[in-house]
């Protein structure tokens, strides 16, 4: 017979990516006695570019590509009419601009430094030589924008036996745009008995002094007067703002990350941070653990079992937060017919039959609607049933999980986790106090 840990909580966030860990995050900052568990989520996938929205809704009949917009808030605002199912029309303009606000904020207090324009979105070059919208975008990639801009002359660094970044790749993609970019291929210290390298480990070593200097001593010979030198998101984990101004202070020019494919630095700095931000507070973090079975469920509260062997746990909580992503995060699942939610076997909005999942032709610049299948909830984020009531009055959920959305080809994918994240933790505390059933 299995012994189990009893925990009890007020509120269990399952799910820590970006929309578990955003919840964790609202639920320190007001001091919410909570328990989050999960595992990484998309957070090593993605570029820790933080997106609100980058698709146009005012021009119709272009490709996807053609359909990028600049200013995100006045796309926001146009949802609210041209959208009124998507989770964005739950939350108004402020308190999505407050959510954000409270997540850089705390970010910041704990050393990671994002920035942006107010109203605009910036456009960061990829690694694949090609620009794309974000709202907010990590400091270390501050000169990415600008560089592009005024395409002053550039020294573009790749690593021997890395394969998230080609400056080589790079460069020929720019090209014909940017012509004053050369590119200089390194053994990045410490790597000689490598045969491939990554660009965590990379980050990593860069956070010790001693590969710093090393680092220093390489780069500089290699600078012929350009104004900037751009580099694959390696600059550090945990310490990225102060890795930047030392090289920035060192090598007298202006440096710049370039996102890379995943796995990616940017993202984990993300989670770590974020898993840094509300150590110590009212949230308790149960990392790599899973929610196996719902023991019970029901207005009174839930009591949820972990999958753990080391670890056998029951979670008894008054209110429950699913976060747990799409079909990539596990909160989806599909067999050939049906689209089922994996823990509680909510509703799913999806379409009638397979066979309206996909679209024929796979670049439809209308996507495809099994992107947009999901939890419906009502204002309060509350999941409903198939007649629109809350399924619990204690049971919330956010993040990608959502119906009517498609994150991708909006490029809404933080926004999305960080507002209905903070709505969905703002409607746990109405109803707690008793404002709301
Ligand atoms: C390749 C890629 C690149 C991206 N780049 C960007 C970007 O640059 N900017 C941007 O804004 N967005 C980006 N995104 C999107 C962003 O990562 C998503 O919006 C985000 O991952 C969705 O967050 P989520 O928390 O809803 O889901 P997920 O990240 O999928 O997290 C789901 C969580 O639920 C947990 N879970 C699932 N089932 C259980 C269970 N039974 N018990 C316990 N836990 C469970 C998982 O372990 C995980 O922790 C990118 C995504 C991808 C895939």
């Amino acid at each position: 017979m299995e012994s189990f840990q009893h925990i009890e909580t007020d509120l269990f966030i399952i799910g820590s990516g970006m929309a578990g860990m955003s919840a964790a995050l609202f639920a320190a900052n007001r001091k919410i006695n909570s328990v989050v568990a999960g595992g990484a989520g998309g957070f090593e996938y993605s570029s820790g570019l933080l997106d609100l929205w980058g698709l146009s809704l005012t021009q119709k009949g272009l490709t996807q590509r053609e359909r990028v917009s600049k200013k995100p808030w006045d796309m926001v605002l146009k949802i609210y009419d041209q959208m009124p199912d998507h989770p964005y029309a739950k939350i108004k303009k402020e308190p999505l601009k407050q959510a954000f606000y409270e997540l850089i904020k705390s970010l910041k207090s704990q050393g990671l430094t994002y920035t942006g324009y107010d109203a605009l979105n910036s456009m960061v070059m990829t690694p694949f030589g090609t620009l794309r919208p974000t709202y907010r975008l990590p400091v270390t990639m501050r000169s990415n924008i600008e560089a592009f801009k005024k395409k002053g002359p550039c020294l573009i660094l790749d690593f021997r036996g890395l394969r998230e970044f080609s400056a080589v790749f790079f460069k020929e993609m720019m090209k014909k745009n940017w012509p004053g970019i050369r590119t200089q291929c390194l053994e990045f210290p410490g790597t000689q008995l490598r045969s491939e390298v990554f660009t965590p480990f990379l980050a990593r070593s860069l956070e010790t002094e001693q590969i710093q200097e090393k680092f220093l001593k390489l780069v500089k010979p290699l600078l012929k007067g350009e104004s900037y030198l751009g580099l694959p998101a390696i600059l550090g984990v945990q310490s990225s703002g102060k890795i930047l101004n030392m090289l920035e202070k060192e090598l007298n020019i202006k440096v710049f990350e370039i996102p890379t494919s995943p796995i990616s630095v940017p993202g984990i700095r993300l989670k770590e941070t974020l898993m840094k931000a509300i150590e110590g507070s009212s949230v308790t973090l149960l990392q790599n653990q899973r929610v196996i079975k719902v023991l019970k469920a029901s207005n009174k509260g839930f009591e949820c079992q972990l999958g753990s062997k080391i670890f056998p746990a029951i979670v008894h909580a008054k209110a429950v937060l699913l976060a747990t992503g799409r079909f990539l995060g596990k909160g989806l699942y599909a067999d050939q017919k049906k689209i089922y939610e994996s823990i509680f076997d909510l509703p799913v909005c999806q379409p009638k039959t397979r066979k309206e999942w996909h679209r024929p032709d796979f670049f439809n610049p209308d996507g495809h609607k099994i992107n947009q299948a999901g939890i419906e909830t009502d204002d309060f984020f509350r999941p409903v049933t198939k007649k629109k009531k809350p399924v619990f009055n204690h049971l919330f959920a956010s993040g990608s999980i959502l119906a009517h959305q498609d994150w991708m080809r909006s490029k809404c994918g933080a926004g999305l986790s960080i507002g209905t994240s903070f709505h969905a933790i703002q409607s746990y505390l109405q109803i707690q106090n008793g404002k709301f059933i």
